[in-house]
């Protein structure tokens, strides 16, 4: 922790600064999760040790619920996981994820009474748990949690009050971050990292954080390093200036912004962003034809509906449903909702992925050329969901044999990724590769255009040989837990 530490920010109470000039691009901290588990929905198709997705994982003889991809895994999560697998044998069955973390979490408490290395600036007990300012309703689930946790804990050696647990559920509730796989495309799980809780939020802040797998494409898995986050400059940051991440997704207005930050985190953002209400308009802008304030409305209201529907006929794996509301609502919205109003980019962001699941891929690229343009007068330029937006648009281009717009978004995500997943990052390292591929290929096309699209309809028709655009909302950051709700 050279380059930060910790300061009394006014308001906010604690917060991390920087203690020197910092780069855009630069890890100003990594730092290993204190404890994490896998969500139960995907408890046999991630690694509980290294949290990679992927077929054939091991399963733990004892528990029968843990897994992991080979023995290397098994044995590096062991002291992790020891207590654990006694607890679930001997409960008959694996609790949720809640009450496993909060478990794992003491457990580690135990052994390294909250502090698990000399750079950890405070302990896991000392964290915030905003407990005395939960709701009813949440409290109520507070305490549900507490009693299952008793029950499943009441093996263990060293017994709790139900307030000490209580404390701990908080802790997790308003500082745990969700893990995503080592692609970055899907949340696997959660997990605490102390030093990462001390950041304050900003809803344009000058840091993002990223889990970095690491060396786990190295074959053996020996080789694989820890678990990890990284904290990521985005620009420029001066010596002394507060360190801060974004809690919550951007692409909301202000006013949601700061109830969902109120919600789930207890505070009132009054950040610049905030104060300014800036790109509200623009969030919430009418198309080029000047339509009505009713006309406007009753369009919002309209595809907020659809939607809703979208959602459903999504969660029912009815595409073709999909695509059909998908087009409708754009037709309503069209010459009513500016491009970049925030229910529009949500109805051309799934346009556009379902046209590329189903394969068409010109049609896919005109939806996703519209949302990036869109997301680039809202975003930072340096925002990692606007780097991996424009990743899955270039990849559409390029599938439609676009090279030319393709290898150009291509490129242009590099330089994004590279500053908030930096060059090591598992989804770095496979747009570098596509950025040689497509440029090799636009060579080719300017060279011989009849050539390249006889190569390039051979090459649809070999699906091994086209890069799988997966239909499952990115999260290519490491994200509070709350924003999976949000996603
Ligand atoms: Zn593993
Ligand atoms: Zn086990
Ligand atoms: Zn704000």
């Amino acid at each position: 922790m050279e380059s930060a530490q910790l300061f009394d920010a006014g308001e906010k109470g604690r917060g991390l600064r920087a203690t020197r000039e910092i780069n855009a691009g630069e890890v100003i901290f990594s730092e290993p999760s204190f404890s994490a588990v896998v969500f139960d929905s995907l408890f046999s198709q991630v690694c509980h040790s290294c949290f990679r997705q992927q077929a054939q994982l091991h399963r733990c003889a004892q528990c029968k619920f843990a897994h992991y991809c080979n023995r290397t895994c098994q044995t590096a999560c062991w002291d992790e996981h020891k207590q654990e697998c006694g607890a679930i044998k001997k409960a008959g069955t694996a609790p949720s994820e809640n009450i496993r973390l909060a478990a794992r979490v003491l457990w580690r408490i135990h052994k390294v009474s909250g502090l698990a290395s000399d750079s950890q600036l405070v302990s896991v007990d000392q964290l915030e748990d905003h407990v005395a300012d939960l709701s009813k309703e949440d409290l109520d689930e507070v305490n549900t949690d507490v009693q299952t946790f008793l029950k499943y804990w009441s093996h263990g050696r060293k017994q709790h009050s139900a307030e000490y647990i209580a404390h701990l559920f908080g802790i997790i509730k308003c500082n745990g971050f969700t893990l995503s796989d080592q692609r970055g495309l899907q949340a696997v799980g959660v997990g605490l990292f102390p030093n990462l809780c001390l950041v304050n939020h900003d809803c344009w802040p000058n840091c993002t954080v990223i889990l970095n797998h690491g060396s786990q494409t190295a074959v053996s898995s020996a080789l694989h390093s820890q678990r990890r986050i990284e904290l990521r400059a985005l620009r420029r940051i001066s010596e002394f200036e507060e360190l801060t991440v974004s809690y919550v997704d951007y692409l909301n207005v202000s006013a949601d912004r700061q109830r969902k930050l109120k919600e789930h985190f207890h505070f009132d953002c009054t950040c610049e962003h905030c104060r300014q209400r800036a790109n509200d308009d623009l969030m919430t802008a009418g198309a080029d034809s000047k339509p009505s304030a009713e006309k406007l409305k009753e369009v919002a209201a309209l595809s907020r509906e659809y939607l809703e529907n979208i959602e459903t006929a999504r969660v029912n794996g009815d595409y073709h449903e999909v695509l059909r509301l998908c087009l409708e609502c754009l037709q309503q919205q069209e010459d009513v909702l500016a491009d970049t109003h925030l229910l529009k980019l949500r109805v051309l962001s799934v346009t556009s992925e379902v046209l590329s699941f189903l394969k068409s891929f010109s049609e896919a690229a005109a939806y996703a050329h519209r949302m990036v343009e869109g997301y680039k007068k809202l975003y930072h330029p340096n925002n990692a969901q606007l780097g991996m937006a424009i990743m899955r648009a270039g990849i559409t281009h390029w599938h439609a044999g676009q090279i030319e717009a393709g290898h150009a978004m291509i490129c242009k995500a590099y330089g994004i990724l590279m500053v908030t997943h930096g060059p090591s990052h598992a989804i770095t390292r496979d747009l570098e590769s596509m950025r040689t591929q497509t440029e090799m290929e636009l060579k080719m096309f300017r060279d011989n255009k009849h050539e390249y699209n006889a190569m390039r309809d051979a090459a649809l028709k070999n699906p091994t040989k086209s890069v799988c655009i997966d239909f499952t909302p990115a999260a290519s950051q490491v994200t509070r837990v709350v924003c999976i709700a949000f996603s």
